[in-house]
């Protein structure tokens, strides 16, 4: 078996006004890194771009609707303080969630061990009736009932390794009896949400917050008492992963002090839930990550040991 890479150009017509840090560079950098040698058995594939019905699984159709209708003709156009659109902004969301969902069907298909999708916008923040956080779809999480109410599994785990709470994500999954979502991030950290005492409608959410300054020693640590423990009790038919990189000590949008070797370690130990309870099935989606350097390296470690443990 091998590891899916799904990605799209039309992901870097999604623009943001001068000096944004959620820009098309982002993504250059990410797919640049997993052109060296190490990446050539990658099993790359185009993101396709996701039907407007599967935007439905996480947003009604009003959102859609209000979306549509703000995209400019030229320029952008700003939602909030932080989450803007371009001309090609409806696009490369689309392609974005066409991407996780194409990795999903290529896992659960047997096409694929594994996959990620290096895709923008990312998607963590959007809430089911909101666009925020640089984000317009909540792709995982459409993700997670994709794989749910379309391939029929029983029970999907979200884990979300951004800096940011995921609060999107836990917003249109806080009902899913079928869905854990555990996140870990900065506290207090924008979106300011993501406490301990947020615990789904169904005892289905996790939130590990981390004080600023935390180290790898010290998130390793929660992983081990915390998330792993969870992840494993819930045994999930398949393990999703928001996959932010702005939990690295070079970010600029946070304070946590994570390197690569640490993504390395995350992602290995998730390999080893997915080994024991998704007969190795993972999807990993691209969320945060704002310095170019430490965003490439980072992807480039969590794709090698996706591949390492795919192969
Ligand atoms: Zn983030």
């Amino acid at each position: 078996m091998t590891t899916a890479l799904l990605t799209h150009p039309d992901c870097q017509a999604h623009r943001t006004p001068p000096g944004h840090p959620e820009r098309p560079e982002r993504l250059q950098a990410v797919t640049e890194a997993l052109t060296a040698e190490r990446f050539a058995l990658l099993l790359r594939e185009e993101a396709p771009l996701a039907d407007a019905a599967a935007v439905l699984r996480a947003h009604p159709q009003i959102y859609m609707d209000i979306l549509r209708a703000e995209i400019p003709a030229t320029g952008t156009v700003a939602l909030d303080a932080d989450t803007h659109v371009s001309p090609g902004s409806l696009d490369a969301a689309f392609r974005a969630l066409g991407g996780a969902l194409r990795a999903v069907d290529m896992v659960l298909g047997g096409q694929a061990q594994n996959a990620f999708a290096a895709v923008r916008p990312p998607g963590h923040h959007a809430e089911h009736n909101r666009a925020m956080g640089f984000c317009l779809f909540s792709t995982v999480a459409i993700a997670a009932k994709y794989a749910l109410d379309h391939h029929g599994l029983s029970r999907v785990a979200v884990m979300d390794f951004d800096v940011h709470h995921g609060n999107g994500t836990q917003d249109v999954l806080w009902d899913e009896p079928r869905a854990l979502f555990v996140s870990t991030h900065q506290m207090p950290l924008w979106p300011f949400t993501g406490t301990p005492e947020e615990k789904g409608a169904h005892d289905n959410v996790l939130n590990v917050p981390l004080p600023p300054h935390s180290d790898g020693a010290r998130v390793r640590a929660e992983f081990e008492s915390k998330v792993l423990p969870r992840l494993d009790a819930f045994a999930p038919d398949l393990l999703l992963l928001s996959a932010g990189f702005d939990a690295h000590i070079a970010d600029p949008l946070a304070q946590l002090h994570l390197r690569e070797a640490d993504f390395a370690w995350i992602t290995e130990r998730l390999c080893d839930i997915a080994d024991a309870h998704c007969g190795g099935r993972m999807v990993s989606t691209l969320e945060g990550g704002y310095d170019l350097d430490a965003l490439a390296a980072s992807a480039a470690a969590h794709v090698g040991v996706l591949m390492e443990r795919g192969a």
